[in-house]
């Protein structure tokens, strides 16, 4: 590693040839209170070896600049005092500490990600002190010209070193699910880019005149907290000279280190599809919750969701069904396709049995409600679920009480009328009109069949295309639903019982 360290700051790929002139720099940028780190990218040393922790003795020694008070580990207090003045470049957050806390915090979470991205969110003044420093080296006459390496870059460099070293995962800057977001904090510095806003324009419209876009923008970003973009864009559009005279260059020291402000980590959700089977009533299919007042105490969203959490181990999850069923209404047959969005779960590598281990869990405990074909899914396939509304068909057995008991005959002469389907008008229900728009929609019925029990009972088997209503079908609510099983027989029916039997949507995925 000698070799290569040496070879990257005064050999064939550096801008120094020799190790004296690549000291000279060394010690022209260490005299300006930068971190070693910061040393290494104003010289232009490419991300690397370099730059580990590890090998900070070895590149003070190459470089010829002391070490400074307090990284041997043994701390006095007055070293540690002389410590907190920390590097006016990055503002310390190079320092291997923030990388470990990284590492720590990531390491805590126990997610069995194998690879990650890491995003970083700099505060303003350390471009703006990125700037000091380079138009410092461009006025230096030991520092060779040379690009520079950014904060943002290092700081991924540095931990993604150190989250490969003590979390074995590779860090690359490809689609992986992980993403480890850091946002540093630094109040000490917060004013630096002021001297750096976009110049208040010349207010020249009439009186009472709309402001242009461009005064708006201008007069927004001086008087609210302008984005980066913004003082990025001045800094560039700056001159060497104009910038020195707004700040000092080199920038001066501050007296604390930045922090970690937030640090996100986030994880792809994992997606599991099947079907599920309610076999009681009363049990919505996502928590029925109005102001705070739980209206049904089980659904069917809790009861697959919540093992599927603790086995994931993740932050939450939601539950997306193909069409939902009313609370009162059972879903049996092959059951009803849907699938759980697991969100931020830490695991992930699940075998399929793990999976189906939830559906038998299930079974054991003669669960109210069941599943089917439990797996992992991709997350393309969740599209079927979305999509797949408007075209699968349904299904259903209804207990019917009707007013009027029907003769055989007229039984008869309804299923021989409706065995090709009947063609509804449905005006919009008026227990759902809270939520949906007062509209008459035509909706067919592919197949009715009338099954008399005895007395005023029947058993009336549908099925329909999606999106009909099969309650207000029954009972004709109000007229709203014509031709209605009440206006077929002639007289008041009433729905008692509504199971959905099949839903013919191939899923999931076989
Ligand atoms: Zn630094």
């Amino acid at each position: 590693m000698a070799g290569t360290i040496a070879e990257a700051l005064y050999g064939a790929q550096s801008v120094y040839s020799s190790a004296e002139e690549a000291r000279a720099a060394a010690a022209a940028l260490a005299a300006t209170g930068a971190c070693l780190l910061c040393v290494l990218r104003f010289m232009g040393v490419p991300l690397g070896p370099a730059y580990q922790a590890e090998a900070a003795a070895e590149v003070h020694e190459a470089l010829g600049i002391p070490v400074p008070a307090g990284d041997g580990g043994s701390d006095t207090q007055e070293q540690q005092q002389q410590q907190q003045q920390c590097c006016p470049a990055c503002l310390d957050i190079l320092h291997h500490s923030l990388a470990d806390e990284v590492a720590d915090r990531y390491r805590a979470q126990e997610f069995d990600a194998e690879d990650a991205v890491i995003g970083v969110d700099l505060p303003k003044s350390v471009y703006v002190r990125q700037r000091a420093m380079e138009v410092f080296c461009a006025a230096s006459s030991a520092v060779r010209k040379s690009a520079a390496v950014g904060v943002k870059d290092a700081l991924k460099h540095v931990v993604g070193q150190r989250l490969a070293a003590t979390c074995g995962i590779a860090i690359d800057n490809s689609d992986s699910q992980m993403r480890i977001e850091i946002a540093l904090a630094h109040a000490e510095t917060a004013d630096d880019h002021r001297p750096f806003l976009p110049a208040p324009q010349q207010d020249s419209r009439p009186p009472g005149a709309p402001r242009s876009k461009a005064k708006a923008k201008a007069d927004r970003a001086r008087d609210h907290e302008p984005n980066l973009a913004a003082v990025v864009g001045e800094l560039a559009a700056c001159s060497d000279a104009d910038f020195r005279a707004r700040f000092p260059c080199p920038p001066r020291a501050a007296a604390g280190r930045a922090r970690i402000g937030s640090l996100e980590l986030r994880r792809a959700s994992l997606f599991v599809g099947g079907r599920y089977l309610k076999l009681e009533r009363n049990i919505s299919q996502t928590p029925f919750i109005v102001d705070g007042q739980r209206l049904v105490e089980l659904s069917v969203a809790e009861i697959i969701g919540e093992p599927l959490r603790a086995l994931t181990r993740s932050d939450a999850y939601n539950l997306v069904g193909s069409g939902r069923e009313d609370a009162d209404v059972r879903m049996l047959g092959a059951g009803r396709p849907f699938y759980v969005e697991c969100i931020n779960p830490r695991t992930t590598r699940l075998a399929p049995d793990q999976i189906r281990e939830v559906e038998r869990a299930l079974a054991r405990s003669a669960s109210p409600v069941q599943t089917r074909r439990l797996q992992l899914i991709a997350p393309a396939d969740t599209a079927v679920i979305k999509e797949g509304e408007e075209h699968k068909s349904k299904h259903y057995c209804a207990l019917v009480w009707l007013a009027q008991p029907l003769s055989e005959a007229r039984v008869a002469e309804i299923n021989a009328a409706a065995r090709h389907g009947l063609l509804l008008q449905q005006m919009t229900p008026v227990r759902v009109l809270h939520r949906r728009a007062p509209l008459t929609r035509p909706k067919r019925l592919l197949a009715l069949e009338i099954a008399h029990i005895e007395g005023h009972f029947y058993r009336v088997r549908i099925e329909s295309e999606a999106g009909a209503y099969i309650k207000e079908f029954v009972h004709g609510d109000l007229g709203r639903t014509t031709p209605s099983l009440a206006s077929l027989a002639g007289t008041t029916a009433d729905i008692l019982e509504l199971d959905v039997e099949n839903v013919s949507l191939d899923f999931p995925p076989p």
